[in-house]
């Protein structure tokens, strides 16, 4: 049902918005799209951990580059 979609989206979000280092919710986010792909880089004001999703998923700098360079 759209309801519980809905749900796990957001929870899915918040998850997304919390860094797992500290704990913080004070990040900031820049999302870009490669090659039909979404990555978005997030980084902690508070603590400076740094970190990538790929569709979703926490992905290494490392797989990022990858991708951008194999465009
Ligand atoms: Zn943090």
């Amino acid at each position: 049902m759209g309801l519980s979609v809905y749900r796990t989206d957001y929870r899915r979000v918040m998850e997304e918005h919390t860094c797992n280092t500290c704990g913080s919710n004070d990040l900031v986010t820049i999302s870009i799209t490669v090659d039909g792909q979404d990555l978005s880089f997030t980084a902690c004001h508070n603590c400076q951990t740094k970190w990538w999703l790929r569709d979703g998923q926490r992905v290494a700098l490392e797989s990022v580059l990858d991708l951008v360079a194999s465009t």
